[in-house]
């Protein structure tokens, strides 16, 4: 057993150097792993929560270089979801068990503030024991405030890199690091449960970057840390970059569950594309959420963020017990609970 890993436990929090130990080697990967297992199971039992997400339009006016929905991809057919077959989504998820719904999409100018206020507030109103989560990237403290007033709940924004110049490499220069970091705060302050993450082994990320990243989340002391592998998008200037790796993310998921024992951690599809098993493994490091896909299939093979996305021709009820079995023939239990985090005071 190694004191390092331990400490870590204990303290939730590591010197930089020992950050660079445990990151730069695989001596400590087992322990890792199994430490992160304990914590997770000391906090939230064998409970694996279920999202259903709701990619409710590819349309985007960004153009992040790794993204396969970016402004400049002329070789996908954009789509948008109506109000009724985003409502749709959440009818069919609902008789599924789903009691999160994620509405995720492009930073799409098409759906304005008072479209996506209409959309939350309806959803509340039909659905109003569910949490209704947004991922819709950057807005004004206005516009974060208003869908919040509409009933959105949490907030999904992952900062992609704490590091200046690395998100300068990933982002062409009319976007910025700062922005999106003040947005996230922004977010907390306004009373959403808020979620920040990156990519593992994004082009150009060092060890160094990592480390940024864990102090970063440290301050921002977020419910949620969404983290995937990086994967490559034919159709991205990143088309010939290396996919992140499975191990360094698997490692990464189970840091961030010592570090932050009470936060939700998703295993992501990145983490089911890159590998057939990487979700299980990553619910048995520490992971304790999972996203299934709620999005019509006529649509799912649109948003392809990367190339060879999984459950794209699947129907909801499908991925659903796709899910079910994914977790039980791993030991835990699905749960259809709102799942908010334990890090956060809910007012009701
Ligand atoms: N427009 C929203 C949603 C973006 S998609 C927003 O700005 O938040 C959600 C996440 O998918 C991104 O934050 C990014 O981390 C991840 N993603 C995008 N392209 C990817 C790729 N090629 N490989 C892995 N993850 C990717």
């Amino acid at each position: 057993m190694s004191v390092l890993i331990e400490t870590l436990k204990q303290n939730r929090n590591l010197p930089d150097e020992d950050f660079r130990k445990i990151l730069l080697s695989e001596e400590y990967d087992e322990e890792l792993k199994q430490k992160a297992d304990e914590v997770r199971r000391e906090h939230y039992g064998n409970q694996v929560f279920l999202r259903g997400l709701i990619e409710f339009t590819n349309y985007c006016k960004n153009n992040c270089y790794y993204c396969g929905i970016r402004r400049d991809n002329r070789n996908i057919s954009r789509y948008r979801l109506t109000k009724e077959e985003i409502l749709s989504c959440c009818q069919e998820g609902y008789a599924l068990g789903f009691r999160t719904f994620v509405l995720q999409g492009g930073e799409d100018p098409y759906f304005t503030d008072e479209k996506i206020c209409a959309i939350v507030s309806e959803i509340h109103r039909q659905f109003p024991d569910c949490a209704i989560t947004l991922s819709i990237g950057e807005k004004s403290e206005e516009s974060y405030q208003a869908y919040f007033e509409a009933g959105a709940e949490r907030y999904l924004l992952r900062h992609e890199t704490a590091d200046i110049d690395h998100y300068g490499k990933l982002h062409p220069a009319e976007m910025n690091a700062a922005f999106r970091q003040k947005c996230l705060f922004t977010l907390k302050k306004i009373g959403y449960q808020v979620g920040a993450g990156i990519m593992v082994g994004s082009p150009f990320q060092t060890v160094e970057h990592l480390i940024q990243d864990i102090r970063f989340l440290q301050k921002l002391e977020p419910q949620m840390i969404g983290i995937g592998p990086f994967l490559s998008h034919q159709d991205t200037p990143f088309r010939n970059e290396k996919n992140g790796s499975l191990f360094l993310t698997i490692k990464l998921l189970a840091i961030f569950r010592l570090i932050f024992p009470e936060v939700l951690l998703p295993a992501t599809t990145a983490l089911g594309t890159i590998h057939p098993l990487g979700r299980e493994m990553g619910l048995k490091a520490g992971a304790n959420v999972l996203m299934p896909n709620l999005s019509p299939t006529s649509v799912r093979k649109k948003y392809m963020l990367y190339d060879n996305k999984i459950c794209t021709g699947d129907e909801s009820a499908q991925c659903r017990q796709c899910t079910e079995q994914r977790v039980k023939s791993i030991g835990y239990e699905v749960v259809t609970s709102r799942g908010d985090a334990k890090n956060f005071p809910r007012k009701n």
